[in-house]
């Protein structure tokens, strides 16, 4: 394999470079509008490729930037893998694949984890009537008590204080509780951390109006959705929506290796709610969906949670153009997608090997 290509600049150029090269080698395009203030309608646009019969009765989904700091990423790997096939290049027989490129295509435009409405997306695949009950409840929750010092009204400081602060909060109430209350997606405060909204994004209503079509007649589904942050330097993790015991999850410890594939709640996984793997597999519990997070690591976690709570202090309170706004930010991206050409190397490698393994599976 040759040199890997450079990670897009931005979210422009990752769009433009998955649009050029998926239509050289023919693949079907499509692209759905994501509205924003400041932006012209068309462009933030989650788009997809498809290639293959649409009978197939296997389907390959590989999804990028769920979270829009980690696409540049998710995108690489997508530019990546569809530069590497010749172009007449056609699926193994019975297979259909389809990329979808961006799903939170502001927070990649703005290298935000969040979308335009400092929604998580990975908390909001949930319908419409389940919002306000999730409301109700967390302004009640023990979320209330963190989330004064998770989200302090006022732009980040000098000094990053949080691994101290993160040390006494796991004193106060114990790392257990901390994991199990924080990310798992909050619905009462708009500005908070892991914000799940007050109903469907409109990302998400994009995926779940078109998933019926793009699924179409596929009886088995392996879904590799894209993400960095979580985890050991460079290593991946394919995190499952399934149960330690269910067939779905012998199926992708088949295909990927026992030792890279956690059930639900898995030490690297949160259990959190409105998880698009898990409204996926629920939609289409009719067929075999396997839905994988491939989730691969690089900073420890207070750390990534720190710069998470900086840069949603510099979002909210802070000054675009102030050095404490840009510190805070770049210490962000860094954390979730960093510099490091071994990192890079690393991750794009795994990264494609994973995907040479699930459509190998054809054969
Ligand atoms: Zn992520």
């Amino acid at each position: 394999m040759g040199p890997l290509p450079a990670f897009p600049q931005d979210y422009a150029a990752a769009r433009e470079r998955f649009r050029m090269l998926s239509a050289e080698r023919g693949w079907l395009q499509e692209a759905h509008p994501v509205a924003a203030s400041g932006h012209d309608e068309w462009d933030l646009t989650i788009d997809a490729a498809r290639l293959g019969p649409a009978g197939a009765e296997n389907l390959l989904i590989l999804s990028s930037g769920l979270h829009g700091v980690e696409a540049p990423f998710g995108s690489a790997v997508q530019l990546a893998w569809l530069e590497s096939l010749p172009r007449a290049w056609q699926p193994p027989t019975g297979w259909r694949i389809l990329l979808l490129h961006a799903l939170n295509p502001w927070g990649f435009a703005h290298l935000r984890r969040f979308n335009e409405d400092n929604i998580d997306l990975n908390r909001n695949f949930l319908e419409a009537s389940a919002f306000d009950e999730l409301r109700r409840g967390d302004e009640e929750s023990n979320y209330r008590r963190f989330d004064r010092h998770l989200n302090p009204p006022r732009p980040p400081g000098r000094f990053n204080l949080f691994p101290l602060l993160a040390g006494w909060m796991i004193v106060r109430h114990g790392k257990r509780r901390l994991r199990q209350v924080l990310p798992v997606g909050q619905y009462a405060f708009p500005k908070g951390l892991f914000f799940g909204g007050h109903g469907p994004a409109r990302s998400t209503q994009i995926v779940m109006e078109n998933a019926p079509r793009w699924v179409g007649s596929a009886k088995r589904i392996i879904h590799l959705d894209f993400h960095t942050g979580l985890g050991e330097w460079g290593r991946l993790k394919l995190l499952s929506v399934e149960a330690p015991d269910a067939p779905l999850m012998q199926r992708a410890m088949e295909l990927f290796g026992r030792e890279s594939v956690e059930p639900h709640g898995g030490p690297t996984a949160y259990a959190s709610r409105g998880d698009m793997g898990v409204w996926l597999s629920r939609r289409f519990a009719d067929r075999e969906y396997l839905c994988l997070v491939a989730e691969f690591g690089a900073y420890p976690a207070v750390h990534t949670l720190g710069a998470l709570r900086g840069e949603n202090q510099a979002h909210h309170w802070g000054d675009p153009a102030s050095r404490s706004y840009r510190r805070a930010k770049e210490r962000f991206v860094e954390a979730f997608v960093p510099r490091s050409p071994q990192w890079r190397e690393m991750v794009v490698r795994q990264a494609l090997r994973l995907i040479d393994r699930a459509v190998g599976d054809a054969g």
